[in-house]
């Protein structure tokens, strides 16, 4: 007779291989919790749990499942081309890096980003960290960079490729490896504190350790405020005439343009967070015993609180605030006396300038409804909430594209201000709107010439109702729904084909189902 062999489960294998999901193939596709699962399998569990607890999610606003903006790492790759002496290299998939570079070089970067490309075997043999090794090496002559930045992408950093393994200086040339999974950074607005907070502490050990270079403009002889968040060119100067009466001067504008500044920056006074979602950073200031005041000087309200903060942390006496108050406020008072915005508002972005704007907007009398933020709430901008809230508007953090979309259905604003997405759905429904990024923070926000900065486009916008109106009545139906694309003939609609395909699917789903009961 023959012998029946019993079927055993093989036994666990010991390695490490044998259990840690191969991160080779995911992507943005493969869904958020299959990519954190590999990274954490392959050592990223400590710098995950660090994102984790930097960029917070909503518990309400729903798993950013994937990034509902850009890829995130532009944040940190925009930062690291915006600086002098500075190489940008990528490791990630090539598809990645491609829409990386090209919207790199569509903001301008004007320098080559560079790519240390993989394939498989390289990245489940270890090889790819070998080439990072390689080019690391090749790339670091003193002559031409302080530092060389490697931002770790999606599949790298689920592959636990090591950055943190590469040697800290290279021929006097600062190496600094940081991963930017869309899996552990939410927004690129955040990725821009992951490499800025990177940068700081590195700079930030440097200062601790011996002399570092001097900054390369005289240094003020007054005590400094550095600005956190990249913000309109003119903004710096303004905040620097509004905080003069306090004897205070304007430091370095963090992410900075240079290596050396972030010394200077990390030599100040006090830190305004007008940006408030720099989360790393902020520990870093804060390492170095720096005081840090959130919200910023926009409207009456916001400037004259802000200027109080500021005085606070920096222990000028009350009569140097108030004369700081006093030459400022009577100047935005009148501006925005002169000027008035008419009419119901929606707006939405990524920037994390959205609650100034929406502070600003409600100043300058608008009848704001909603304000959505795809940054987290922090303790910087808890203050701007409070005052939008308590003015009825109504404040989402961490919103998702669904619930800035829902807000446009729910208000109907006469306009809309918001990432791409919300501005089409907007225009689809004929309400004008305007694009947060390029036409809202692109401008000045801050004392008097944020207060008569905005009125105009605004008011502008929501002029152009009865032009919407008459496009509508203009083109009907015309390219809706299944009508759009490019046609060779008036399209037909053949509601016959969609019932046979509804019927076999129907069909397919009960075999499925007798399947399973018959199983
Ligand atoms: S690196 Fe960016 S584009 Fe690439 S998979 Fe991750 S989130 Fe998507």
């Amino acid at each position: 007779m023959d012998r029946i062999i019993p079927i055993q489960p093989a036994p666990a294998e010991p390695s490490a291989t044998a259990i840690t999901p191969s991160a080779d193939g995911l992507g943005c596709g493969a869904g958020k919790d299959a990519m954190q699962q590999a990274a954490m399998a392959a050592g990223k569990g400590e710098v995950l749990a660090q994102y984790a607890a930097d960029y917070p999610l909503h518990p309400d606003a729903g798993p950013h499942d994937q990034p509902q903006s850009m890829c995130p790492a532009f944040g940190s790759l925009r930062v690291g081309l915006r600086m002098r002496r500075i190489a940008t290299i990528l490791s990630g998939s090539a598809c990645c890096v491609y829409g990386l570079t090209f919207t790199s070089h569509f903001y301008g970067a004007r320098r080559s980003v560079g790519y240390v490309p993989f394939n498989s075997e390289s990245l489940v043999t270890g090889k790819l960290f070998e080439d990072i090794r390689d080019s690391v090496y090749d790339q670091a002559d003193p002559a031409q960079y302080d530092a060389i930045v490697i931002i770790n992408l999606c599949v790298p950093t689920a592959s636990g490729v090591p950055l943190q393994l590469l040697p800290k200086e290279i021929n006097g040339v600062r190496i600094i490896g940081i991963d930017v999974p869309g899996f552990g950074v939410p927004t690129h607005a955040e990725a821009k504190d992951v490499l800025a907070g990177a940068m700081l502490r590195y700079a930030r050990e440097e200062a601790q350790a011996g002399p570092v270079a001097a900054p390369r403009q005289a240094r003020s002889d007054k005590p400094t405020i550095s600005l956190l968040g990249e913000m309109f060119p003119a903004d710096p100067a303004g905040i620097a005439q509004m905080i003069a009466p306090m004897g205070l001067a304007v430091g370095t504008v963090v992410p900075t343009r240079e290596w050396r500044e972030l010394y200077a920056a990390l030599d100040c006074d006090a830190v305004a967070a007008i940006h408030p979602f720099y989360t790393a950073s902020i520990r870093e200031f804060q390492a170095a015993g720096r005081p840090v005041v959130g919200s910023a000087p926009v409207g009456v309200d916001g400037t004259h609180d802000w200027l109080g903060a500021i005085g606070a942390a920096t222990g000028v006496a009350q009569d140097k605030i108030d004369a700081a108050r006093n030459a400022t406020l009577a100047a935005i008072r009148g501006v925005l006396s002169q000027q008035k915005i008419n009419g119901r508002i929606t707006l939405s972005g990524y920037e994390g300038s959205e609650l100034l704007v929406a502070r600003l907007l409600v100043e300058c009398g608008a009848d704001l409804r909603y304000v959505g933020s795809a940054c987290p709430a922090t303790p910087w901008n808890a203050h701007d909430r409070e005052w939008l809230q308590a003015r009825g508007v109504q404040v989402q953090m961490r919103a998702t594209l669904e619930q800035d979309l829902a807000a446009v259905h729910e208000y109907r604003p006469q306009l809309a201000i918001g990432t791409t997405p919300v501005v089409q759905k907007a225009k689809e429904q004929c309400i004008p709107s305007l694009y947060f990024t390029n036409l809202i923070s692109a401008r000045p926000l801050m004392g008097v010439a944020g207060a008569g900065s905005l009125v105009q486009v605004v008011q502008a916008a929501i002029g152009n109702q009865q032009r919407f109106d008459e496009m509508k009545a203009f083109f009907g139906e015309t390219g809706q729904g299944d009508q759009a694309g490019v046609w060779s003939a008036v399209p037909q609609p053949h509601p016959e084909f969609k019932a046979e395909v509804r019927r076999q699917l129907e069909k397919q789903a009960r075999r499925r189902k007798a399947e399973e009961m018959g199983s």
